[in-house]
């Protein structure tokens, strides 16, 4: 086995990786820095003898007909894989330590991970009319799934005087969103605070920039990088949204030892969950996870199964909380409830009878005595 771990460390390898490995097995490590219709780039370290420690090949590889077969993790961008010695194919992909997932595009009721293995997810918003709340919220729940640690970028900044923004009350209201987040606000065009990024990630680590077309996330990969990579196109003064250019993911190596992601391209980003152990269904507690204040005040609803939407006695609804902040939870809550009843049919007749309930009192269990 060839394993010059120093080397790989920069790339993001870490022991979880190394020890997945089977000692003695032969196969060739490498991550997957973009995806295409099947083919894979992946970054391989070569012999350490002909090039320098942070030298890397990428080899354009396929996938084995077994790995096809079985069902096994199919190749993320962002993945750490084995490759069949001598031969530019994908054996094994190693287990993830975070995975960025969302439900298929459409109608299809499957899981489609946009990346694996992101340390840092910048959830990047402009600060002109795309800026959205809700946006940040829903991407704030992606993060909570996906493991990663979520910061919001603001970018657009250099536009708040024009547009007579008060950022401190802005940053404020972001901050309000999720306990303890990092709110960034940053000018992609103006260079400013583009030198915090870096400072969010170790060295080897992994950030992907996440955010609706337009809000410059090709502008702030180009900037950190130093020179142009993906065409950042004009924007329609209509909409302030750039025309789709590139809608590939493609992991980059930044100065100063990290590694970025682009995910362009998003138009629709509905949620996909996978159960907790011990979890009575894929929603089980996702959200709440992410509305810490509405799960603490939905411990004072009468009832314990409460939607907060016409139950008496319920604490949420009668709570001064931002009437779109509760919409927008209910709203997720359904697309959840509709993931639950598409992949788990059992749960899902019980969810429906549970739904079928709503504002029926007798059928709700009150939580002491009875
Ligand atoms: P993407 O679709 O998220 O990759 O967005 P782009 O990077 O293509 O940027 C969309 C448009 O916003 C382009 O016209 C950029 O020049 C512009 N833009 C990006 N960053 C900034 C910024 O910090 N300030 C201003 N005023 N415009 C920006
Ligand atoms: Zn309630």
């Amino acid at each position: 086995m060839h394993f010059p771990d120093s080397s790989l460390r920069d790339l993001g390898w870490s022991s979880f990786f190394a020890s997945q490995l089977d000692p003695g097995a032969a196969g060739i490590s490498g991550r997957v820095a973009s995806a295409n219709h099947g083919r894979f780039l992946v970054w391989i370290a070569p012999d350490r003898t002909s090039v320098s420690q942070t030298e890397f090949v990428e080899v354009d590889a396929s996938v084995t007909g077994s790995l096809r077969k079985s069902g096994a993790l199919w190749p993320a961008v962002g993945d750490w894989v084995v490759l069949r010695p001598g031969a530019p194919v994908i054996d094994r992909v190693l287990n993830r330590q975070t995975k960025l997932s969302r439900k298929q595009p459409e109608r299809e009721i499957r899981e489609q991970v946009l990346a694996a293995n992101i340390d840092v997810l910048f959830i990047v918003s402009g600060l002109d009319h795309d800026y959205n709340p809700r946006r940040i919220e829903r991407f704030l729940v992606m993060a909570k799934e996906s493991g990663a640690r979520p910061v919001v970028l603001l970018n657009k900044a250099d536009l708040a005087e024009g547009l007579s923004l008060n950022l401190g009350e802005i940053v404020g209201s972001i901050q309000q969103l999720s306990a303890g987040i990092s709110v960034l606000p940053i000018s992609a065009l103006s260079d400013a605070n583009l030198d915090t990024l870096p400072a969010e990630l170790g060295p080897g680590q992994t950030a992907a920039l996440i955010g609706s077309s337009g809000v410059g996330k090709s502008t702030i990969l180009n900037r950190l990088l130093g020179h142009n990579r993906q065409a950042t196109t004009a924007v329609r003064a209509s909409d302030s949204r750039g025309r789709h250019t590139t809608t590939t993911r493609q992991l980059f190596r930044m100065p100063g030892n990290w590694l970025l992601m682009d995910l362009p391209g998003l138009r629709e980003v509905q949620l996909w969950a996978n159960p907790d152990p011990g979890a009575r269904g894929v929603s089980d507690g996702k959200l709440e996870a992410s509305f810490d204040d509405i799960q603490a005040l939905a411990e004072h609803c009468r009832f314990r199964d409460c939607t907060h939407t016409a139950e008496p006695g319920c604490a949420v609804t009668g709570a001064d909380l931002d009437p779109a902040r509760l919409a927008n939870y209910l709203k997720m809550q359904r697309e959840l409830a509709l993931l639950e009843r598409k992949t788990n049919p059992r749960l899902g007749k019980e969810t429906r009878a549970k739904g079928n309930a709503i504002g029926k009192p007798v059928r709700h269990h009150p939580k002491r005595g009875g």
